[in-house]
């Protein structure tokens, strides 16, 4: 498929890409109804049947490469109050007293804004269990500049608020004064890992054709290799998932994506290794197409990325409460 995803969003343009899909509008509807039956319904956790599986991993070289991001800053320890221009910023109240005492989130906001300044860095191969890949990526931006990047960690800093404010204990993988890049994909994984994280949530925004527009998460297909095995997190994750699809559609009103998973807004993935490595329940979530100026007008407001944490927020509070 011609769909990369968030391990590989160029810092441009993509290839071309198929025209405007003229079957959108029809397939959108029954499509998005669809989605909203799978998450009126799954509940429990299904068996993901009518996920797509994106295109296999690039096959990556093998060329010797440390694994480990020797002096990457973990970041994982609460970041400092400061808070991405625009959003609320009034994290640490009374962490762990309320319905989610106890729990941790980690969120791992997709790739870094320094990252354009440190290729040789990212693009240095880290093992992914599966096979090896970029460290990481620049990810994309709007045409008028706004970066994946920035996006990412805003939606993150307000995610972060809501979270807190139900009792849970939340840490991100990266924020906005450090690391100067990275951490690589594997270091995002084991950050949840390491703090045992109940969920994890990777976010990002994709940078796909005009025309393509809608949300979608990305869920953890079952691989078992090398330092990979998600065999245990494919059911709570697909749980996890449907639960921030449905809750991110009805707060942000955003579709499900018209051109991965088949209007369900859920697609499953084997060669991110974001996905492969974790040991605890995670997504990644692709909230909108920022090369699609419709898409790009919601992404940039404030006001809709405020909407789009609460639909996380409410979907991973809907997760952690059942168990
Ligand atoms: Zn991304």
């Amino acid at each position: 498929m011609s769909y990369t995803g968030p391990d590989f969003d160029p810092p441009q343009q993509r290839r071309p890409r198929r025209g405007p899909l003229t079957v959108a509008l029809a397939a959108l509807v029954p499509g998005a109804l669809l989605g909203w039956m799978v998450y009126e319904a799954v509940g429990g956790g299904g068996t993901g049947g009518a996920d797509r599986t994106a295109s296999a991993a690039p096959t990556a070289g093998t060329s010797a490469a440390p694994s480990a991001p020797a002096g990457t800053p973990a970041a994982s320890a609460a970041p400092p109050g400061a808070s991405a221009s625009g959003s609320p910023g009034d994290d640490g109240k009374e962490p762990g007293s309320g319905p989610l005492k106890g729990k941790v989130v980690v969120i791992d906001p997709g790739h870094n804004p320094g990252n354009f300044r440190h290729t040789a860095e990212i693009n240095r191969q880290v093992d992914i269990g599966t096979n090896r890949k970029e460290c990481d990526t620049t990810g994309t931006s709007t045409n008028d500049g706004y970066t994946e990047a920035e996006f990412t960690v805003d939606v993150a800093h307000r995610l972060r608020t809501l979270l807190e404010k139900q009792g849970a204990t939340v840490k991100l993988t990266r924020d906005g004064d450090s690391p100067a890049w990275g951490p690589c994909v594997d270091e995002r994984a084991r950050i949840g890992n390491t703090a045992r994280a109940d969920a994890a949530v990777s976010i990002h925004a994709d940078g796909s054709a005009p025309g393509d527009r809608g949300f979608h998460v990305i869920l953890p297909g079952s691989v078992h290799a090398g330092a990979a095995d998600t065999r245990a997190i494919v059911g709570p994750s697909h749980d996890l998932g449907v639960r921030i699809a449905g809750n991110f559609l009805r707060e942000t009103g955003e579709p499900p994506s018209n051109y991965v998973g088949g209007g369900t807004g859920l697609v499953t993935r084997t060669d991110l290794g974001g996905l492969n490595l974790s040991t605890v329940p995670k997504v990644f979530i692709e909230c909108g197409n920022m090369r699609d100026s419709k898409d790009a007008a919601l992404l940039t407001s404030g006001a809709w990325r405020q909407k789009a944490a609460q639909g996380l927020s409410e979907g991973i509070v809907s997760f952690l409460r059942q168990s």
